[in-house]
């Protein structure tokens, strides 16, 4: 089992497999130059397979597919089936863009569970974040999940004077459907163009809510990086990630392979272990995981403090690198 110095388990995998995406949201991708990983450097669908293989060998439960923009990757479909034969439970962060492709390999592999990302319920303003056209096919696609039974969370990064104006627009959508919506607080990553005053707090998401809804606290479960809300007579929930001013690292649970397989112990870590190229020169790849979880810091990678956020000190990728 994976310990920290302060006594976290962690069972929990998120692994990128690629750093290239179909879209260019505003917050996660650099407005500058960006280069994507040489295909070559990314790890190959069986190297993601053995070294999932020895994260799940030492007590990983749950594995997250995540990018960049995981269903762009022409081998998913053998990444998935892959890591469907490993006793975990699998699941994906996407943008939803080619998920009607996808829907008989994700029955197959189980993969039941899908975080669709969606920041906006007008197209034009799609346009504006994401920079691409899909909005669209990302709403047909979430209705299509929904229909065909999938659990599914709607991810939606809140930008104060952005999109904070459409909170209800969102609540909206968990009425008369099972949909999870997650209202994400902004967080800084590297060329992402982070101001405090464009984070859209948890406390004034749930002001804007409750001046028109009444709403009930769900209980949290343990590792859970979100606050969960239910209101009434609504068929799904709605919740808040709130890392920026209220985190969860106490008993925060995950680690993070980026796409070139570099170890992450946080989202905000800055160090990161190199377990792909240890891993084609032969090496043993689990002393370096346990040596690196070993290193966690206590909260937020040690780079930063609820309320005194400088991102220019914080050394980190950009988030498309890492992989949300
Ligand atoms: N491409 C997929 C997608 O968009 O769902 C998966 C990768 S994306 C990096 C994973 C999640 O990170 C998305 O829900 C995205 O909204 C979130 N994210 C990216 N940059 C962020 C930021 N600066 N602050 C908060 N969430 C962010
Ligand atoms: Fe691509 Fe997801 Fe980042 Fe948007 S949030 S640029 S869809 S990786």
């Amino acid at each position: 089992m994976l310990v920290d110095t302060f006594q976290r388990h962690h069972d929990y995998l998120r692994i990128s497999i690629t750093d290239n995406c179909n879209l260019r949201c505003l917050y996660c991708m650099p407005d500058d130059h960006y280069n994507f990983t040489a295909p070559d450097k990314l790890m190959q669908v069986n190297e993601i397979t053995e070294i999932a293989k020895i994260f799940v060998k030492n007590g990983v439960k749950k594995i997250r597919i995540t990018g960049g923009e995981p269903l762009i990757r022409k081998d998913v479909d053998k990444i998935l089936l892959n890591l469907a034969d490993l006793p975990v439970k699998l699941t994906m962060t996407t943008n939803g863009i080619r998920l009607n492709d996808y829907i008989d390999l994700m029955k197959q592999t189980k993969l039941l569970s899908l975080n669709i990302s969606l920041d906006t319920l007008c197209a034009d303003k799609y346009k504006l974040i994401a920079k691409r056209d899909y909005f669209d096919r990302v709403m047909q696609n979430i209705k299509l999940f929904v229909d065909n039974n999938f659990h599914i969370k709607v991810n939606m990064v809140v930008m104060k004077n952005v999109n904070d104006d459409e909170i209800l627009d969102f609540i909206e959508l968990t009425k008369d459907r099972p949909i999870h919506v997650r209202f994400i607080e902004f967080m800084p990553f590297d060329r992402n163009d982070w101001q405090h005053d464009k984070v859209f707090t948890l406390d004034q998401i749930l002001n804007v809510i409750n001046e028109s809804y009444e709403f009930t606290s769900l209980s949290r479960e343990p590792h859970d990086t979100v606050k969960k809300f239910k209101i009434k007579d609504h068929f799904g929930t709605f919740a808040v990630i709130s890392t920026m001013t209220s985190p969860f690292c106490s008993d925060c649970n995950r680690m993070r392979l980026t796409a070139d397989g570099k170890m992450k112990n946080c989202l905000f870590s800055k160090t990161e272990t190199d377990l792909l190229s240890a891993f084609r020169m032969g090496l043993d790849i689990e002393s370096l995981i346990y040596k690196n979880v070993l290193s966690k810091e206590k909260e937020l990678g040690g780079q930063f403090e609820v309320g005194n956020v400088d991102d220019s000190s914080i050394v980190n990728r950009s988030m498309i690198s890492i992989g949300g």
